[in-house]
C-alpha cells in the first residue's frame, strides 16, 4: 500500500514537471524575438547629438513648441552663400547685325586679291621689263595669261595690243609699263567696245512689287552663301529683304539661308526638304508683296543632273515667280577655283535661263583670276559681284580698276 502511494506521488510529480516545461516553452514562443544577449538594443533616442539631428536645445532651457520658435530674418550677406535659382533661358532672339557698307569693299578686300592674284600681275610686269622683248618673251607672256584662265582669244588680243603699244613707246620705264598694262587689263575686263558693262545688281523693279532676284548655280559653288551675303549687302543699303529657300535639294540649305537672314532681320520662306522649289519661290514672292518688301532673293537648287531636268526646274521657278512680278536679275554663281569647268557650267545655265549677272566666288583662293575675263566673254554678261572669303561681308561689287590694281599693285 505504501509502495502504491509512493508510486502515485512520483507519477504526479513527474507529470507536473513535464507540464510546466511544455507551458514554459509555449510562453517563450509568444515573446518578441530578443537580441542575442550582450548586444544593447537602442530603443530611446540617444542623449548624444547624432549627425542629422537638429541643433539641440540647451538642456537647462525649457523646450518650446514650434509656434514659439522665432524665425530669424535672413538678410542676404556677402559672406553667406547665395543659392541661385536655376534660370531657364528662353531661346535668345537672334541679334541683328549691322553689315558693313558696300561702297569700296573691293578696295578694302584688296589684300585678299593681291595674295591670290599677284603672281599674274607681277609675272607680266617682270616679263615686260626685259630689255629685249623677243618672240620667246611674248610667248611667255601669253602662257602667263593662259595659266591664269584668261582664255585664248582675250589673251591673243591683249598680247597684240601690248606689242603694238610697246613698239610705239620705244624705251620703257617701269612706270610707263605699269600704266600700259593697267590700261590694257582694264580694257580687257570691260566690254571691249569702249563702254563698260552695267554692273549694278538690279533690285528695283520700278513697279509696286518688290525687285526679284533669282540666284542660280551648281551646288557647292557658294550659291546659298552668296544669297545670304547679298541679303546683307541689300540690308546695309537700307532695303528690306525676303528670302526664298527654293534649294530644297541640298539638305540644310534652307537652314543655312534662314540663319543668314536672321542675322540681318530678313524673313525666310521655306518648305519641306525635297519639296517643290517653284511653289516656295511663288510663296516667297507672295510674302514679299504682302510685306511690302523691297527685294525678294530666291536661292535655287543647282543640280546638273541633266540639262532638261535643270531647264524644267529653273524654267518652272521663273514661270511661277513671273505670275506675280517680273524677274529683275538672274545671278549665276561660279566658283573661280574650278577654272574651265566653271565655263562649262556657265554655258549650260545660260542655255537654260537668261543670266543677267555673274558672281565669281572664292577669288581669294585661286591665282586664276583671269576667269573674270573668260566668263564675261563667254556669256556676254558682266561679273557683278566677287566673293573674297567666307566672312559675312566678303562679297564685293566688282570694279575692274580696283581688281587690276590688286593684280599689279599701284
Ligand atoms: P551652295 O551649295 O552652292 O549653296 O554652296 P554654299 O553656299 O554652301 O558654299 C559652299 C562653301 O563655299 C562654303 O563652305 C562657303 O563658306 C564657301 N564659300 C562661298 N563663297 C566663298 C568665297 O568667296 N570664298 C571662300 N574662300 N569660300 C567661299
Amino acid at each position: 500500500m505504501e509502495i502504491v502511494i509512493l508510486a502515485v506521488v512520483i507519477a504526479v510529480v513527474v507529470i507536473g514537471a513535464l507540464g510546466g516545461l511544455v507551458i514554459g516553452s509555449r510562453k517563450k514562443k509568444q515573446l518578441p524575438p530578443q537580441a542575442p544577449s550582450g548586444t544593447p538594443t537602442i530603443t530611446a533616442p540617444s542623449a548624444e547629438p547624432q549627425v542629422g539631428d537638429e541643433a539641440e536645445t540647451p538642456r537647462d532651457e525649457p523646450r518650446r513648441t514650434i509656434e514659439e520658435v522665432e524665425l530669424p530674418l535672413v538678410e542676404p550677406s556677402a559672406s553667406a552663400p547665395v543659392v541661385e535659382e536655376p534660370v531657364v533661358e528662353a531661346p535668345a532672339a537672334p541679334e541683328i547685325e549691322t553689315p558693313e557698307p558696300t561702297a569700296g569693299r573691293l578696295v578694302r578686300l584688296r589684300a585678299r586679291l593681291s595674295r591670290s592674284q599677284n603672281a599674274l600681275g607681277k609675272g607680266l610686269l617682270t616679263l615686260l621689263s626685259r630689255e629685249h622683248l623677243d618672240e620667246d618673251t611674248w610667248e611667255e607672256i601669253e602662257d602667263t595669261l593662259l595659266t591664269a584662265d584668261v582664255g585664248v582669244a582675250p589673251t591673243q588680243e591683249l598680247v597684240e595690243r601690248l606689242r603694238e603699244r610697246v613698239r610705239v613707246l620705244g624705251t620703257r620705264t617701269p612706270d610707263e609699263l605699269r600704266t600700259l598694262l593697267r590700261e590694257e587689263l582694264i580694257a580687257l575686263l570691260g566690254t571691249g567696245e569702249g563702254t563698260d558693262f552695267d554692273r549694278v545688281v538690279k533690285t528695283e523693279s520700278g513697279l509696286e512689287t518688290p525687285g526679284i532676284v533669282m540666284v542660280v548655280g551648281v551646288n557647292g559653288t557658294g550659291k546659298t552663301t552668296t544669297t545670304g551675303k547679298l541679303a546683307r549687302v541689300l540690308v546695309a543699303d537700307g532695303k528690306s529683304v525676303v528670302l526664298g529657300a527654293a534649294d530644297t535639294f541640298r539638305a540644310a540649305a534652307a537652314d543655312q539661308l534662314q540663319t543668314w537672314g536672321e542675322r540681318v532681320g530678313a524673313r525666310t520662306v521655306r518648305g519641306p526638304e525635297g519639296g517643290d522649289p517653284a511653289s516656295i519661290a511663288f510663296d516667297a514672292v507672295k510674302e514679299g508683296i504682302a510685306d511690302g518688301a523691297d527685294v525678294v532673293l530666291i536661292d535655287t537648287a543647282g543640280r546638273l543632273h541633266t540639262k532638261t531636268g535643270l531647264m524644267d526646274e529653273l524654267g518652272k521657278v521663273k514661270r511661277v515667280v513671273e505670275k506675280h512680278a517680273p524677274l529683275d536679275e538672274v545671278l549665276l554663281v561660279l566658283d573661280a577655283t574650278t577654272g574651265q569647268n566653271g565655263l562649262v557650267q556657265a554655258r549650260v545655265f545660260a542655255e537654260v535661263v537668261d543670266i543677267t549677272g555673274i558672281v565669281l566666288t572664292k577669288l581669294d583662293g585661286t591665282a586664276k583670276g583671269g576667269i573674270v575675263v573668260a566668263v564675261q566673254r563667254e556669256l556676254g554678261v558682266p561679273v557683278k559681284l566677287v566673293g573674297l572669303g567666307e566672312g559675312a561681308d566678303d562679297l564685293a561689287p566688282f570694279e575692274p580698276e580696283a581688281f587690276v590694281d590688286a593684280l599689279i599693285g599701284e
